[in-house]
């Protein structure tokens, strides 16, 4: 297992790349510890399978490296690397059973039957398919297929990084969630680096511990689920994850305060430049708290959606949306109210990057 550094990465998938457009991956600097469930989210299109390509070897950046603990492999194909990648789709051989299937990695490395049998039963155990064991791959279900190929990247201890693009495509809903859990559980027995490449905020949550956010070929935050959630770095972040997500309001800042609609908005604590113009307020629906007449911003209530453990308003304050999560009294669409958006929570951002500091701080 090692310590994975990307250092000053491009790429372009052009030959003659001119501007930052033409590059898919526009400047990485990441490090992966070792033994780290990383997911890597971010929306089709921004760059996840070109940094995984980069990583195991399928692909050669256009500039700069890859570090395995501290060596160099920039240069070095695929199989020189260690590392198993499972993909979006099934790669396994139908004509083989799922024994066979299961084996291969480690009968190509030349490992002894006994240590082929051992790993066999103890994965196949995880992924609950002892019993199909002795079936020909090709009668499987494609759920099915999935797990194997997921028990592929699996099955060897030896690997630097298990890297998973997008697995639970192909998987039936009601086993996402299964086989999420499942995998969350593997890392910890396994303890192997993950790197968990999907778009979907809930599979990138459950299974990291350390999430990866890319916008449009870079890395726009780094953090725990909850610091994602608190303190987003971006507007992007905000938005991206949370659901709903981040309110991002249009705000004026004078004189280090921030102006919504003529509202002053009490911020978390200071803005962290004095730059005046204009910025954006961001306050997750979680924070907004809606009463009939307490303090706060005036507002009509556009509609309430019942999502099950909670309800979601979206009342409008002039022209901008705000949703807040709401439990107990539900006002009725039409109604007047007031919102009151709690300070701690409230961040201000400029240029899209967060630019106010914690309450208290420097
Ligand atoms: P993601 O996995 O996040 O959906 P990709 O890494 O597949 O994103 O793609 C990033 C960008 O690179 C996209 O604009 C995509 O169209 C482009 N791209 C991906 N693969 C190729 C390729 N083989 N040739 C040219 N462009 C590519
Ligand atoms: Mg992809």
């Amino acid at each position: 297992m090692a310590q994975i550094k990307l250092s000053n990465l491009r790429h372009s998938y052009r030959p003659d790349p001119q501007g930052d457009d033409d590059y898919a991956l526009k400047k990485i600097d990441l490090t992966w510890k070792d033994g780290g469930a990383y997911a890597l989210l971010g929306p089709s299109g921004c760059g996840k399978s070109t940094l995984l390509n980069i990583i195991s070897g399928l692909l050669i950046p256009s500039e700069g490296q890859i570090l395995f603990n501290d060596q160099d492999v920039t240069a070095l194909p695929p199989a020189q690397r260690n590392i198993a990648q499972v993909f979006q789709f099934p790669v396994i051989y139908d004509t083989m059973t799922v024994y066979d299937n299961l084996a291969f990695p480690l009968r190509n490395r030349g490992r002894d039957e006994d240590v082929v049998k051992r790993r066999v039963t103890n994965i196949a155990e995880m992924l609950e398919v002892t019993e199909m064991l002795n079936v020909r791959a090709s009668n499987l279900s494609p759920d099915n297929k999935q797990k194997i190929s997921m028990g592929r990247g699996l099955v060897r201890e030896d690997v630097n990084v298990v890297m998973f693009d997008e697995p639970l495509t192909v998987i039936d809903p009601h086993l996402k969630w299964k086989l999420r859990s499942k995998l969350k559980e593997l890392h910890q027995r396994v303890k192997a680096t993950m790197i968990y490449v999907t778009h979907d905020q809930t599979e990138a949550l459950t299974f990291a511990d350390q999430v990866v956010v890319m916008q449009d070929g870079e890395v726009v935050q780094i953090g725990t689920p909850v610091e994602l959630f608190e303190r987003p770095a971006h507007t992007f972040v905000g938005h991206f994850i949370g659901s709903p997500g981040m309110n991002i309001l249009p705000c004026e800042v004078k004189g280090g305060a921030a102006f919504f609609g003529g509202e002053k908005i009490d911020l978390e604590g200071p803005a962290a430049s004095a730059a005046d113009g204009a910025a954006e307020v961001g306050i997750r629906p979680e924070f907004v708290s809606v009463s009939k007449e307490g303090k706060g911003l005036s507002a009509r209530v556009r509609k309430v959606s019942d999502i099950g453990r909670h309800k979601v308003l979206e009342a409008m304050v002039n022209d901008s949306r705000i949703h807040a999560i709401i439990e107990g009294d539900v006002p009725n669409a039409g109604e007047a109210v007031t919102l009151d958006f709690k300070q701690s929570q409230t961040r201000l951002y400029q240029n899209g990057w967060l630019a106010s500091l914690p309450e208290g701080g420097a």
